[in-house]
């Protein structure tokens, strides 16, 4: 293929990632961008085919049966609360890929005998740095969302010196190898071995809450590493690509810090999550929790003007939003209004409401962003809070010793009532008491969600 042709078909597929990102922004053009990056994707596949490299046509289509299939298994069979640990597993496979060719290209010339130039060298080092880091720590995060390892944050004494040992050894070394005039295998496997290493010491004693704002920093290293890789092999839709992947992965990084009250550097040093703190478990004596039946639940609904569901993890889990869709329909039908309040951290990872209403075809125009509808709770007679717990905790406004104390809340306790739909007293992922649950404008619909939000339903239709 003449070499002009084949870079402008690389652009063409670059600008359609780029313009499949932008279109990601909103829920009514996302699956447009989903389509077109995918297109863009095909086009930067067959294009790389077309220059196969060092393997043969066989190897490739191989890979893709086996990695294809491997991948069409996985997105068919997770649940959509374990979304976050197939993310992270797919993070790591990119940065295991950025190693494995960055170590391929290195070896080729060790066997070769030739020396390599110094970008390239110093690219391969990169590549290899970054993607065994994004390999081992991603490894890690999946195995403490999936509670293979403790969600806990594991912590050493001179955890964070060892880090930085670990990390001005690989600077060393690594700069050492990019210096000598010949390749050195031993200094190359020695940096690829501490980096590796230091991935799983950096991930290790962050806390299970704050790993989806891991996982998407690891996302944006397996975006740099695959940038990097893009450099060794001379690939530009890669290098852009990749440059996209660790561009957006900091952005969203930084969004779901924010949404938290917390610094980065916060969320990676500070072991969050490692105690279980109960600021009201201690005076929980004396404070009252009202219970409600789905019964007089379902009357205080049918009878309300306006109502905001506030959707939470508990919602994901019971896999309860059709029933959500179809009791907001009933809400209607008989004159009130129904808005959704979302919180950019609800769930446990970014978009996780909008996703799951998304499926129920809840309308976009429904749903509303924590700054629109915080004051909006004042004007609102039922508050329904459906699984969510620490977005909705006001310790995070008032409780200075809170973990939480900071993170911006939904006001949901300024509604003129609310009812919440837990099965129990069980605390969120922060793992800390809610005072929500002991307002007295507060009812406690105690059960799976999916079966509360069954009964009101009935109730609401029997009325
Ligand atoms: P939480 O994790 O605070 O609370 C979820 C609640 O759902 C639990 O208290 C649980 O109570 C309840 N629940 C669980 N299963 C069910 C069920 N089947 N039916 C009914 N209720 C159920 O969720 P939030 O969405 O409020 O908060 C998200 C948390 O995750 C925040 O701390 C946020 O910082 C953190 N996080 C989220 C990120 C994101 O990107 N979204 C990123 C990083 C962190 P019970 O056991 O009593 O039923």
């Amino acid at each position: 293929m003449p070499f002009a042709l084949r870079e402008l078909s690389y652009l063409v597929a670059a600008v359609f990632f780029i313009i499949g990102l932008k279109r990601l922004s909103s829920p009514a053009t996302a699956v447009q961008g989903y389509r077109l990056s995918g297109l863009g994707m095909v086009l930067a596949i067959v294009l790389a085919l077309l220059d196969q490299g060092i393997v043969s046509y066989q190897v490739i289509v191989a890979g893709i049966v086996v990695g294809g299939g491997l991948g069409l298994w996985m997105a068919r069979s997770v649940k959509m609360t374990s979304m976050p640990q197939m993310v992270a597993l797919l993070n790591g496979f990119g940065g295991g890929a950025s190693l494995l060719v960055g170590g391929a290209e290195f070896l080729k010339s060790e066997v070769a005998g030739e020396a390599l130039p110094l970008d390239v060298s110093i690219t391969i080092q990169l590549s290899v740095v970054i993607g065994a880091v994004t390999l081992t720590g991603s490894l890690i995060a999946f195995a403490k969302l999936q509670e293979l390892l403790s969600g806990r944050p594991i912590t050493f004494p001179l955890q964070k010196v060892v880090n930085a040992l670990l990390f001005l050894g690989i600077i060393v070394l690594g700069g050492m190898q990019v210096m000598e005039a010949e390749s050195v295998a031993t200094l190359f496997y020695a940096v690829a071995g501490l980096a590796l290493l230091l991935g799983i010491l950096v991930v290790i004693p962050i806390g299970g809450a704050d790993m989806p704002v891991v996982i998407s920093l690891l996302n944006s290293y397996s975006g740099i590493a695959a940038s990097m890789t893009g450099f060794v092999i001379r690939n530009d839709v890669l290098i852009i690509a990749g440059a996209l992947v660790g561009s957006s992965g900091i952005i969203l990084s930084q969004i779901m810090c924010k949404a938290m009250n917390r610094s980065l550097a916060n969320v990676l040093f500070g072991a969050f999550g490692g105690e279980v703190k109960g600021s009201i478990a201690a005076s929980a004596e004396g404070l009252t929790v009202r219970q409600v039946t789905a019964e007089d639940a379902a009357v205080q609904l049918a009878y309300a003007q306006q109502v905001i569901v506030v959707p939470g993890y508990g919602l994901a889990v019971a896999q309860a939003q059709h029933l959500v869709r179809e009791l907001a329909d009933l809400i209607e039908k008989r004159g009130g209004v129904v808005k959704y309040a979302i919180h950019p951290v609800a769930g446990r990872m970014p978009g996780h409401m909008n996703v799951l209403l998304a499926e129920a075809n809840v309308p976009y125009d429904k749903l509303f962003d924590m700054d629109e509808i915080n004051a909006e709770f004042e004007r609102t007679d039922v508050a329904l809070v459906i699984g969510a717990n620490d977005v909705v905790n006001p310790a995070a406004r008032t409780d200075t010793g809170s973990p939480i104390y900071g993170m911006p809340i939904l006001n949901v306790d300024h509604a003129k009532s609310t009812i919440v739909m837990k099965r129990g007293m069980g605390s969120g992922f922060a793992g800390i008491e809610n005072a929500l649950f002991f307002d007295p404008k507060t009812s406690m619909l105690f059960g799976d969600a999916k079966q509360s939000l069954s009964k009101l339903v009935t109730e609401i239709k029997a009325l």
